[in-house]
This record gives C-alpha cells, sequence and structure tokens, in this order.
C-alpha cells in the first residue's frame, strides 16, 4: 500500500536533512552558486552528521537506506540547494549500482572505505555523442580503457567511478570485420581515481547547480582488473534498468525539493508584494499559479513515493521510475519559471532567489535521461507492452 503518511523512522531522517539544509547548506547557498567552488566543507560536515552515502549497506559499514528514505532526504537537500546536494546525490547514484549487482567483494573495496571519510563516488553513463565514448579492450584478466567523456560527475573529486564503456572495435574494423562506429559490449567499469592513464582535464562551467562538480576525462590505457566489471561485459542495459528504479526516484525527488523551495519563496514574495493596494496573492492569476506549483509538487511527490516503494518492495517499477524522474523534472521546471514570473522584474534578479532556482532546474531536463529520451522511453514500454 502507499504511503501517505511517513512512518516516524523516516520522520526523523527528514528532520535530519531538514535542519542539515536550514542550518549548513542556506549558509553556504549563494557563495557557491556565485563561484562555484565546489562545496568540500560542506561534504565534510555532511560526512559528520551522517548525511552522506546513506545508502551503503550495513554489512560496509552504513546504513543500507531504502530508495524511499534517500527519497525523503533528497527532497530536504534539494530544498537547501541541489548544486550543493548535487555531489551527495550523485555519490549515491553511483553507489546503488554498486548495491544493485555488486559482489560482495567490490561492496567491501568499493563501498566500505566511502564510510571512513568523507568520500565521493562518481559516474559517466549513456550520454549523448557529445559526451564522448569510452572504449575497452581485454587484455588477459585485465581490461584497458581508452577514449574521452565530457560530463562525469563528481569527476576530480571523487575516489571511484562508475563508467560506462563499449567494446573497442578499432582492430576489427582494421581487418575489415566490424564497423569502428558500432557501439556493443556495453560494460559498467569501477575505476579508481589517480589510475594511470586517467586525467581530468576540464570542468564544465554550468547554467546552474554550480557547486556540482562536472568534468571531463581522458582515459588512455586505463587498467582495470577484472574484478572491477560490474555483472560482466556487455551487461550495461541490464544492470542499468535494474538500478534506475533505485536512482530515479532520489534524483525526482532533489528535483521536487528545488520546486517546493520556489513555490515557498513565490508565496511568500506574493504575500508581500501589492499592487492596486492588495497584496499580488490576491488576484486570480497568481494565486492560480501558486494552486498549480502546490498540485504538480504534491503529484511528483506521490509519483515518487510510489516509485521509491515498489523499487524497495523489489517489484518491477521501470515505468513507474521513468515517470516519476520525467514528470518531476518537468514540473520543476515550470513551478521554477513561474516562481520567477510570480515575482515580476525581481525574479530576473540576483538578488532574489528564484533565478538561481529556475537555473538549476533546467539540468534536471538534460541529464539522466532528458525529458524526450524518457517520454521515448515510456512510448518503447507503452507499445511494447500491447
Ligand atoms: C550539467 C551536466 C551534467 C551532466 N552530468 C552527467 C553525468 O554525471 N554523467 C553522465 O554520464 N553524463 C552527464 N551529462 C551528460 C548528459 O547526460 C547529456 O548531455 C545528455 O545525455 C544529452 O546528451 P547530449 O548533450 O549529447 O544531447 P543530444 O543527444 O545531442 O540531444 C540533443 C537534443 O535532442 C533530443 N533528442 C535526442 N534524441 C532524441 C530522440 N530520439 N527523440 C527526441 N528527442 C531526441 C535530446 O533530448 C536533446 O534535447 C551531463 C550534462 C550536463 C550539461
Amino acid at each position: 500500500m502507499l504511503i501517505h503518511k511517513l512512518p516516524a523512522e523516516l520522520l526523523e531522517y527528514q528532520k535530519l536533512a531538514k535542519d542539515f539544509a536550514a542550518r549548513e547548506i542556506a549558509r553556504v547557498s549563494g557563495k557557491h552558486d556565485q563561484s562555484g567552488e565546489f562545496p568540500i566543507e560542506l561534504i565534510k560536515s555532511a560526512w559528520e552528521a551522517g548525511l552522506l552515502n546513506m545508502s551503503v549497506p550495513e554489512d560496509c559499514g552504513g546504513l543500507g537506506l531504502s530508495c524511499l528514505e534517500g527519497a525523503v532526504i533528497a527532497e530536504e537537500l534539494g530544498f537547501g540547494d541541489s548544486g550543493i546536494s548535487g555531489s551527495i546525490e550523485a555519490s549515491d547514484v553511483a553507489q546503488r549500482f554498486v548495491i544493485e549487482v555488486g559482489t560482495a567483494e567490490q561492496k567491501q573495496e568499493f563501498l566500505a572505505p566511502l564510510m571512513e571519510s568523507p568520500s565521493l563516488a562518481g559516474y559517466a553513463m549513456d550520454t549523448g555523442i557529445r559526451a564522448g565514448r569510452v572504449f575497452f579492450r581485454r587484455d588477459g584478466d585485465d581490461f584497458f580503457l581508452n577514449g574521452k567523456h565530457n560530463a562525469i560527475a563528481n569527476g576530480g573529486v571523487a575516489e571511484w567511478y562508475l563508467i560506462k564503456a563499449y567494446e573497442d572495435r578499432r582492430e576489427l574494423a582494421a581487418s575489415g570485420d566490424a564497423s569502428e562506429q558500432e557501439l556493443v559490449g556495453g560494460t559498467y567499469f569501477l575505476v579508481r581515481s589517480g589510475e594511470d592513464g586517467l586525467n581530468f582535464d576540464h570542468r564544465l562551467e554550468t547554467l546552474g547547480k554550480r557547486a556540482h562538480v562536472i568534468s571531463s576525462a581522458r582515459f588512455e590505457e586505463v587498467m582495470v582488473p577484472a574484478g572491477a566489471v560490474l555483472l560482466g561485459t556487455g551487461q550495461a542495459a541490464r544492470i542499468y534498468n535494474q538500478s534506475l528504479v533505485k536512482t530515479y526516484p532520489i534524483i525526482a525527488a532533489g528535483l521536487v525539493g528545488v520546486a517546493r523551495a520556489a513555490m515557498e519563496h513565490a508565496l511568500k514574495y506574493s504575500k508581500e508584494r501589492q499592487t492596486f493596494g492588495l497584496p499580488i496573492s490576491s488576484f486570480q492569476g497568481i494565486s492560480f499559479m501558486l494552486a498549480d506549483m502546490a498540485k504538480d509538487i504534491e503529484a511528483a511527490r506521490l509519483l515518487v513515493y510510489q516509485a521509491a516503494q515498489l523499487a524497495d518492495q523489489g517489484q518491477s517499477c521501470i515505468s513507474e521510475a521513468v515517470c516519476a524522474k520525467a514528470f518531476a523534472q518537468d514540473m520543476a521546471m515550470r513551478v521554477t519559471t513561474d516562481a520567477v514570473q510570480v515575482f515580476g522584474g525581481y525574479g530576473f534578479s540576483k538578488e532574489y532567489p528564484v533565478e538561481k532556482l529556475m537555473r538549476d532546474a533546467k539540468v534536471g531536463q538534460l541529464t539522466d535521461g532528458t525529458s524526450e529520451s524518457l517520454k521515448v522511453n515510456l512510448g518503447r514500454q507503452m507499445v511494447t507492452s500491447v
């Protein structure tokens, strides 16, 4: 049955994250948005508060939080600042792949150390052509990665990275047996930072979520032992589907937090700002906008809770997870844009908080499945299930 009221333990996690956002994140949010500086101090504070890498299983020293628990926390941290919480969220996303399909050895090797000090994981998934490609070739028990990826979450600040790579077809192509361009054998590798041949060369300057580090990296004969391959070669699509049910609700919840922040600012401002002798909240044009924000946020949150709960119960829920993320990312963009509208000209000014939230929301529609690609995904599921 779907949760309508969060149980006491979950309310405690929610309070912990809410207090952290109000006490720690709010203090430095503007500074990091301006400078784009990686919030290393905040990562340390989050670790001390027990809010870092919370999904790491108990036998690896973590709390083993469920997807629903992770989502409730992600909303509060996203409310605080989705750029700062983006680093925490990205680490959680990378871990959840290892938790879902990793071996006991991989979990001990890659997840347990994340609990020992303030440290992060990062990831580079399957992205568009412009994001670059990483290829692998096998040599005995080892794999060698080559290529480039232009958008690695926590790139350069994480302990290890989940990297998707494809079979290197250059030799086959040279002998005329294959096309070099064909992408086959999609495989996830766990690659440690500091490996020879792994070089982060450029940090992306971004419009929003500016504290979240996205970097490009070159892979030049980066050696990965067979023990750091997730599930085996050619398993990336299967792993992605299995893991997205646990990661999409978390990412979507962060966007619900961004939208909620925008709505709260818009509501407050609309009650203060007067035109024609009345607060603008008394005008239907504005109150309808606020009402739409409230109902869309509520709907997105329920989709998140539904998807997270089904995932926690081990039920098949790819379409629910995709619906939650697709709805939340478009909702967050709509709500933050309307919040700017409620503020009028001031909404466009950096002196008020809503322009930042609109910039932060935009990236939700572009990453971990663009709005279009999620619709393609849902449409395919609908057509093939008939
Ligand atoms: C700030 C930021 C952070 C990122 N973080 C990460 C990260 O952590 N890890 C990672 O792996 N990648 C990351 N990326 C890369 C991101 O996932 C890609 O940008 C995204 O997958 C889109 O790929 P693309 O930019 O090549 O767009 P393209 O594939 O060139 O698409 C361009 C446009 O066409 C649309 N489109 C493409 N195909 C179709 C279709 N079949 N039908 C309809 N519309 C279509 C797209 O939705 C998009 O609107 C990040 C990017 C940014 C900007």
